[in-house]
């Protein structure tokens, strides 16, 4: 790992590129997409194919009139899609190797292979070289250490899976502590007061745990800055952190897609549009709530050009008093497959209800609901658990009434609402608040929002 090209990165992020308005970060970017789209269809066949029709916009630079990608069609064309002629099979091959020996260091040359989790059960292969990890590292450290790089750092990182990546930016003033997801929980605990970190990275869910043990006396640290990563941070998990910790939680939204958003001091997630340009395809305007279309310019080894995330993000209708001119999000709002649907009582068409309006609605119902799960199991099934204060049962009631009110005002037929005991503990699967479980009666995430168009 090039650590001149790290630090070149780091303080070119933290430092140098500042823009004046949004006007000057649309030109940096219009220029730099130019740029990297000219190179990229040079360099991939299947772009270099894809683009055949679009002339015309090339010569303009109105990129953002180019065909949308999508995850099936970059994994389908995989050969011809990425720019340094890796071939499929050799990328799944090495990348399944590695995660059977937990050896994290899948690399064919100087590529680094990535895998996916892929809750929908298709997998997709990230590949990055070992510049673009450089710049990754370089960029990440500026946007999330406190302090300076030149300082004294212990960092936590709570992981599924190690990650050439997050080893790359170790050295003699940062440590780096991975605890793995899949080791025995106790055994972190230990581990915890032995290494006092002075950053933590993890998942809400098991952000939360940490939270409970010190709560609890069972471990004595003090973080100077703690960051949720890779599951959807809810409000009641948010809330009961900083409360322990007394400090903001600060968030990384990163996905294997790229690293494309993360938290000012003031908790406000930005997206990097230093790195990254996102485009809106709205669910609801009028509430901000969009799927992002994401073109990253900075990566060349498997280019992302208006490529479409299956996340739904909910815009902030009010600026941050940080004065940046990054893009701004009120919330990241859970993935497209757990968009809740209601069958509507005239038309019997299928309306996808957001999850921010379930989340909301448990919220509001009592203050008394410590944690919850909602999840969608059929058309006509809702299951709810929840973990109430003094086991106060009215709160179901409660609970109950609020959801019933939601496909009411959307003119659904009512679901039924089942409770179940609260039985979630944190593990290494992601922990999701709001899920939809329904399989078979949507197959196609994007027949789900395509009424929207
Ligand atoms: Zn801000």
């Amino acid at each position: 790992m090039n650590k001149l090209a790290i630090l070149k990165q780091y303080v070119l992020t933290k430092y140098g590129r500042k823009f004046s308005s949004k006007t000057a970060l649309e030109s940096y970017q219009n220029k730099r997409i130019r740029k990297h789209i000219k190179f990229v269809i040079k360099h991939s066949p299947f772009f270099h194919q894809y683009y055949q029709n679009n002339q015309e916009d090339l010569k303009q630079n109105h990129w953002s009139s180019l065909p949308i990608i999508e995850k099936s069609t970059m994994m389908e064309h995989f050969d011809d899609f990425n720019t340094v002629g890796i071939k499929k099979d050799d990328a799944l091959k090495v990348a399944f190797e590695a995660e059977q020996t937990r050896n994290f260091s899948p690399k064919i040359g100087d590529i680094s292979v990535g895998l996916s989790s892929g809750t929908s059960g298709n997998r997709g292969v990230f590949l990055v070289s070992d510049k673009e990890s450089a710049l990754w590292a370089g960029t990440i450290l500026a946007k999330v250490l406190p302090g300076s790089i030149f300082g004294r750092h212990r960092i936590a990182f709570f992981l599924r899976a190690n990650n050439n990546l997050y080893s790359s930016t170790e050295n003699e003033r940062i440590s780096f502590h991975f605890f793995d997801l899949l080791d025995d929980f106790l055994s972190h605990i230990h581990k915890l007061n032995q290494v006092q970190p002075s950053i933590m990275i993890g998942p809400p869910s098991i952000l939360r745990k940490i939270a409970e043990w010190q709560k609890n006396g069972e471990i004595h640290i003090k973080p100077k800055k703690i960051v949720s990563v890779a599951e959807v941070l809810e409000d009641i998990d948010k809330q009961f952190i900083e409360d322990i910790f007394n400090q903001t939680l600060h968030q990384v939204y990163q996905c294997t897609e790229g690293f494309l958003a993360a938290t000012c001091k003031h908790g406000t997630l930005h997206i990097n549009e230093d790195l990254v340009v996102v485009q809106k395809e709205y669910l609801d305007e009028e509430k901000g709530v969009f799927i992002p279309i994401i073109t990253d310019f900075t990566r060349t080894t498997q280019p992302i050009i208006r490529y479409r995330l299956n996340d739904i993000l909910i815009e902030r209708k009010t600026p941050c008093p940080c004065g940046s001119h990054f893009l701004a999000l009120e919330r990241i709002d859970g993935r497209c497959d757990d968009l809740f649907y209601g069958l509507h009582k005239k038309s019997g068409e299928l309306i996808p209800l957001f999850p921010d309006f379930i989340r909301r609605a448990i919220m509001f119902a009592s203050s008394e609901i410590t944690e919850y799960k909602v999840t969608q199991k059929t058309l006509e099934t809702i299951e709810v658990k929840l973990k109430i204060n003094n086991n106060d049962e009215s709160v179901k009631q409660d609970a109950m009434n609020e959801l019933l009110k939601i496909w009411e005002h959307h003119h659904l037929v009512t679901p039924t609402i089942q409770f179940a005991p609260y039985d979630l503990a944190p593990s290494d699967k992601k922990l999701k608040r709001v899920e939809n479980e329904m399989r078979g009666v949507i197959n196609d995430s994007t027949s789900r929002y395509s009424h929207y168009k």
